[in-house]
């Protein structure tokens, strides 16, 4: 029997949703309605100081109004600390986190780069001023991407023991993806290529947890004209719901998936509709062009 196909977006409420944003939503909501899947969707609302008041409703609209509709409950990162911090103490227990209070300045003359516990003090979990870390070992991680083909990381050397806690007491992303990701039974992840350097890791956490990894397709990343990524820092533009349809329209020429010319002005519905029959990961190119300056 086949896993069921279980897909989703996961914004972080940094900002409104823009063209970046909207190309990996429909990129996944397609890949995921192409296979009779399941398409949920997680407001990744981690980190307080970096959020923007409003943005997971302007993000919940904007997918509403592209007919990005979901199924089940809307899960927020926020209301799941509890879970996070149950999986860090199982990860204590089978030894493979530990305690550190190293700063920036001591990593930087390793690159960055953390190897070896660096503490033997008994400290509880959580301890305010303290991060967590996991525990790499000197191993290459493998993977293949449906996208970008073979991946391979040697975790120790390029990536070093990663943080799961962090010390000002928030919860990391790496942590909180994986787990999100295992409770939720998700078997496919499509999302951008800024991500691919960060799969090792979370590979890495679920070998650690005993559960199998999803199959992953990094996305080409939509530049802006100076070749930067469109995000909230860059000043990517709000997407406009009122041109919900040609948004879609531009975004499936984008994904490679040529929309047909008579598709032009027709509904969100009817073009969404016409992607799920038509939806072909591989058609979607390496790169995406760059806009003239
Ligand atoms: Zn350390």
């Amino acid at each position: 029997m086949s896993i069921p196909y279980i897909g989703r977006f996961a914004p972080s409420p940094t900002g409104p949703l823009h063209m970046g944003s909207l190309l990996a939503a429909l990129a996944s909501f397609l890949d995921a309605r192409s296979q009779q899947g399941k398409w949920l969707i997680r407001i990744e609302d981690l980190d307080p100081p970096r959020e923007q008041v409003g943005a997971t409703d302007s993000i919940l609209r904007s997918l509403e109004a592209h007919g990005l509709l979901h199924d089940g409950d809307i899960c927020f990162q926020s209301q799941r600390h509890e879970r996070y911090l149950e999986v860090l103490e199982q990860l204590l227990k089978l030894n493979a986190i530990f305690p550190c209070q190293c700063s920036r300045q001591e990593l930087a003359a390793n690159k960055g780069i953390h190897n070896g516990r660096c503490h033997s003090d008994k400290v509880e979990l959580p301890s305010p001023g303290w991060a967590w870390r996991a525990a790499t070992q000197a191993i290459n991680l493998q993977f293949e991407d449906s996208l970008k083909g073979i991946q391979r990381q040697a975790l120790a050397e390029e990536v070093g023991d990663f943080v799961l806690l962090r010390k000002d007491g928030l919860f990391a992303y790496q942590l909180a993806v994986v787990v999100d990701d295992i409770d939720f039974n998700i078997s496919h992840i499509v999302r951008g290529e800024d991500l691919l350097s960060s799969t090792a890791r979370q590979i890495y956490l679920y070998e650690l947890l005993n559960c199998t990894p999803v199959k992953y397709s990094h996305l080409p990343l939509i530049m802006n004209s100076q070749g930067q990524k469109l995000s909230k820092q860059n000043h990517a533009p709000e997407i406009q719901s009122s041109l919900a349809p040609e948004n879609i329209y531009f975004c499936l020429q984008l994904l490679g998936q040529k929309p047909l010319a008579e598709l032009r002005g027709a509904s969100c519905e009817e073009l969404l509709q016409w992607g799920i029959e038509n939806w072909n990961l591989k058609d979607i190119p390496a790169s995406l062009p760059r806009p003239a300056s």
